[in-house]
């Protein structure tokens, strides 16, 4: 059920805006203006349905409707993108019911600030209404985060969220590949890391392995994510579970198998292994690019064709296990195939928090899989304007928003690092993809394009902050009972910011991949 809050201004507020000849409404919203003819559909404003057009801006002012009006769900429908001038903010009813135990005056407050950011709105609307979409779902996950924090005083808040954050951006992750000696297991680690067989800090590959110890790699630009190259297990006397005692199983969120050719004894005696550990398994083959390539002088070469008879293939000996998914995949081509659908099975399965740091460090290597990154910075973005905004102190010379610098500024390093635009990743993408560095920067046109540094985060501080009003919604509906009232406008700037941010970085990051015929 939805309810409807009209927010209101403290008394001494309304009354000097009162003074100046203004009723609220019409201060906080450009569009009361009678004649609205001139608005385009995407402007217009929500009016309740019982009031006419010209009743409104009256009735709204006293009518006891105002407290609680009701609004028609196919108005509410058609509103949805539309700019809440009238200050009603959407409040959910699980959102809402703590917060009113303790809160004996049901009204949420706003204050001056809050109000011109809301007379802002409607500019940039268009830019803001492309990625709003998704906002309320981002937003979802992070109430029961607010409720948690709801019982502490806003400098405590700020500091649970904080800590909330370190944990997210410490979170580890340790993925094992495993299988046959020559089945591409080091090629594999080394795709993972986003690193060509040949950088210095690439797993060795075509080597004949010597040692039975698990050899360690760190993600080359996110320490915590470490993939794990296993010993072979070809040998004739090999024991699973010996193997996994050996390799120390209990150090891995997760196994890869592979293999280049059929799934043998081996591979399916150490799954039998890894499934009674209650570990996560998946089966990988492959080489794909060479199978391919060997047919395609075919005259009724079918590519699908092809890979569903390797797939078929492979299903037949791991039906054994009760596995039917297999994933396709070529090291040097994870654009292809079934890599992507491996991340996204991942994606299922993992711990939400594992997830999270899978999706950041993988390489950059198609648009999917930026727009999958994205969508985690935007989680993770919310969290971040909280954290920043919650406890908002009156904002420093010449910064336009009472925000925590800090975590602004590391939520644009995290996403810069995870999209792969420091000048060490592009080097590294320089060699995968064999295109000079300098033409992959050059594409670049962000203000980030030569780093996040101090003086980028300042000059996007200091320029005036224009949110909607739907963040604005999102925001107070989220805002844990006992935050400052400014604490809602400084929240939803620091969001606007960083969206911002996020935006300009993925469209560098699209060109990039352009550039590097990866799109
Ligand atoms: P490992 O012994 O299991 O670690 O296998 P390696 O990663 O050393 O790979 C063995 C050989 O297969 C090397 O020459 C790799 O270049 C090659 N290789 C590995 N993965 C692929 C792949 O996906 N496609 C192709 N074409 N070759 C691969």
């Amino acid at each position: 059920m939805l309810q409807w809050t009209i927010l209101k201004l403290p008394e001494a507020e309304q009354k000097i805006l009162d003074s100046q000849g203004d009723s609220m409404s019409d201060l906080v919203n450009p569009y009361y203006d009678d004649d609205r003819s001139s608005q385009s559909p995407e402007s217009s404003l929500i009016i309740p349905e019982t009031l006419s057009k010209n009743e409104t801006k009256d009735k709204r002012a006293h009518s006891p409707r105002t407290i609680c009006p009701t609004i028609s769900p196919i108005k509410m429908e058609k509103a949805e993108k539309n700019v809440q001038i009238d200050c009603f903010v959407e409040l959910k009813e699980k959102d809402i019911k703590k917060p009113e135990k303790k809160d004996k005056n049901k009204n949420v407050y706003v204050n001056r600030e809050f109000v011109g950011i809301l007379s802002d709105v409607t500019a940039n609307k268009e830019e803001e209404e492309e990625e709003e979409d998704d906002e309320e779902e981002d937003s979802d996950s992070l109430a029961s985060e607010l409720q948690e924090i709801s019982d502490s005083t806003p400098a405590q808040k700020t500091n649970k969220l904080k800590s909330k954050l370190k944990e997210l951006e410490n979170i580890t992750l340790n993925i094992a590949v495993t299988g046959m000696t020559g089945a591409g297991k080091s090629s594999f680690v080394n795709a993972l890391r986003g690193l060509h067989n040949d950088d210095g800090r690439a797993a060795p590959t075509g080597t004949i392995e010597t040692t039975m110890k698990p050899n360690m790699y760190p993600h080359p630009f996110m320490p915590n994510v470490k993939i794990w190259d296993l010993p072979g297990i070809g040998s004739p006397k090999f024991r699973a579970k010996k193997y996994l005692k050996d390799v120390k199983f209990n150090t891995y969120d997760f196994f890869l198998i592979v293999t280049s050719e059929r799934f043998k004894e081996n591979d399916i005696e150490l799954a039998t292994a890894i499934q009674k550990s209650k570990k996560l398994f998946y089966f990988v083959r492959t080489k794909i690019d060479n199978d391919v390539r060997a047919e395609s002088h075919k005259r009724d070469f079918d590519e699908r064709k092809l890979l569903d008879n390797i797939r078929e293939d492979c299903k037949k000996n791991l039906m054994k296990v009760g596995i039917s998914k297999i994933f396709l995949v070529s090291s040097f081509q994870l654009d292809k195939y079934d890599f992507q659908k491996l991340i996204d099975t991942l994606e299922d399965e993992l711990p939400e928090n594992k997830r999270f740091a899978l999706i950041q460090s993988l390489p950059i290597y198609s648009q999917e899989a930026l727009m999958k990154k994205k969508k985690y910075f935007k989680k993770i973005m919310w969290l971040n304007a909280f954290a920043a905004g919650i406890g908002a102190l009156p904002p420093l010379p010449g910064l336009s928003v009472a925000c925590d610098y800090g975590i602004m500024k590391n939520f644009f390093k995290q996403v810069f690092t995870s999209y792969g635009l420091s000048d060490e990743a592009l080097e590294v993408l320089s060699a995968r993809v064999n295109k000079p560095v300098e033409d992959l920067k050059s594409v670049m046109k962000s203000r980030f394009k030569d780093g996040v540094t101090h003086d980028v985060v300042k000059d996007l501080l200091s320029k005036p902050v224009i949110a909607t009003a739907k963040t604005l919604g999102t925001v107070m509906s989220l805002l844990p009972f006992g935050a400052l009232p400014a604490s809602g406008a400084a929240v939803a700037s620091v969001q606007y910011l960083l969206n911002k941010g996020l935006n300009e970085m993925t469209e560098d990051t699209k060109k990039v991949l352009a550039e590097s015929q990866l799109s």
